[in-house]
């Protein structure tokens, strides 16, 4: 199983660390470093030409201990994985998957001593489960031009699917998320990854956005009118809060197609909501009181503090999909979920998981208290005309 892995063991006792070695080799892994401290590890670091896939390390050890060795390993633009051979006490496994996360490296989990075989095949499977998705606007370059995609938009080819949102609780719907998809001629249903972020980089995003906004405040007018009381969560891109205008022309679009705001939830990035622009707080503050929701997006990847999230009256935390997606597997993404969850907690704000895709995602989401959650598991995002019937089945 890791036969393809590049190893690399720090650990200051000769017996323990040939021991380690042994058990990775048992496991059929053929490249394996040894250092016995902290220097002589970042030196092998920088020798070799091909990176390290996975690094053992022990946390306390004389002269650098493994906080400083991380941090060094960080510095050096070191991307491996992580795996620590030493008990962690709770409360501080949920710090160091953060710092870890914050040199841009990430945390498998930790070995107790004695360690076994079995952990550490566990930890090599998690490696490979969590690979780290690439990024959603850098899923490679798109295939169409500004230019078509402005075509598309004025050619009305653009409309909203919605994805539900299921109270865990109660399994009722609460609402759905509308995700922009292009209906191209020749190339089928375009994902937003190869039309969003050519908008915003031209600085042409608000076309889209009032398409959207109009779209989706119409089919929600039409699902309330026939009974079923749900709202809808659209996407904002930050490069909209700039302008001052902005929350009078958002809730314009929305009470024009005959739609009350309190039933909309605008969902901003956590990146871009942690801002101290002037102008975007005084959007946000200004869209919160006209009676939007505002939900933090992709929570967990952009490394906010309690202090910054209080400042903005957001009422909604949606947790973001990588750390659903391993959390049943995987300790430092199930510490994220739960520190996640327990911030929305003290913030008295709803929390919602996006990208719950099995059975066993859902299960755990329900028993860490998580309030709301989406994702394949339920339904993919479908075209409106679909949505209320799908509704009334789920029901
Ligand atoms: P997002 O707002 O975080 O939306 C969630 C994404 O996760 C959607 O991708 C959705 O289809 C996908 N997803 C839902 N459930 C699952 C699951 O169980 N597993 C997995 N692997 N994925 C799941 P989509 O539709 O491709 O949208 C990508 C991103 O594009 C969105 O991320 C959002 O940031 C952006 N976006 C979409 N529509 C708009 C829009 O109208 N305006 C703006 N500014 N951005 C938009
Ligand atoms: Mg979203
Ligand atoms: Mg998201």
């Amino acid at each position: 199983m890791g036969k393809d892995l590049r190893f690399l063991v720090v650990e200051d006792h000769a017996f323990q660390r040939s021991m380690m070695v042994e058990m990775l080799e048992s496991l059929g892994v053929q490249s394996i470093h040894e250092a016995a401290d902290g220097f002589s590890a970042l030196e092998v670091t920088r020798e070799l030409e091909q990176p390290f896939d996975i690094i053992v390390t022990d946390i306390d050890m004389p002269g650098m201990d493994g906080m400083a060795f991380i941090r060094r390993l960080g510095e050096a633009k070191v991307r491996a994985s992580l795996i620590i051979t030493s008990g962690l006490d709770k409360s501080l496994l949920g710090t160091m998957v953060t710092m870890i996360g914050a040199y841009g490296m990430r945390l498998l989990g930790t070995v107790e001593k004695p360690p076994t075989p079995e952990r550490f095949a566990e930890l090599i499977t998690t490696h490979w489960q969590s690979r780290p998705a690439p990024a959603k606007t850098k899923q490679g370059p798109s295939t169409f031009s500004l230019e078509q995609v402005m075509e598309g938009l004025h050619a009305e080819q653009f409309e909203p699917y919605y994805q539900p949102k299921i109270d865990l609780r109660t399994r009722r719907v609460k609402g759905a998320e509308a995700l922009a998809r292009w209906h191209h001629p020749h190339a089928g249903v375009v994902l937003p990854y190869a039309f969003i972020s050519l908008l915003e980089d031209a600085d042409q995003i608000s076309e889209l956005t009032w398409i959207m906004l109009a779209k989706s405040a119409k089919d929600c007018r039409n699902w309330r009118d026939a009974g079923l009381d749900l709202n809808v969560s659209v996407n904002l891109s930050v490069k909209l809060l700039d302008d001052p205008a902005i929350a009078d022309a958002i809730t314009w679009q929305v009470t024009q197609q005959g739609l009350e705001p309190k039933h909309v939830i605008l969902e901003i990035t956590e990146s871009a909501a942690m801002t101290s622009v002037g102008h975007v707080l005084e959007n946000l503050i200004r869209l919160r009181m006209k009676g939007f929701g505002l939900s933090i997006d992709d929570y967990g990847t952009g490394y906010s503090s309690m202090q910054q999230l209080t400042r903005i009256p957001f009422t909604e935390l949606k947790i973001d999909q990588s750390f659903v997606l391993h959390a049943a597997r995987q300790e430092s993404s199930r510490m994220i979920l739960e520190s996640s969850l327990e911030m929305a907690r003290k913030l008295g704000i709803t929390s919602v998981a996006e990208g719950a895709e099995s059975a066993e995602d859902w299960n755990l989401l329900r028993d860490c208290g998580c309030d709301l959650a989406q994702g394949f598991f339920v339904a993919r995002p479908m075209r409106a005309a679909s949505f209320p019937e799908w509704v009334r089945t789920w029901a």
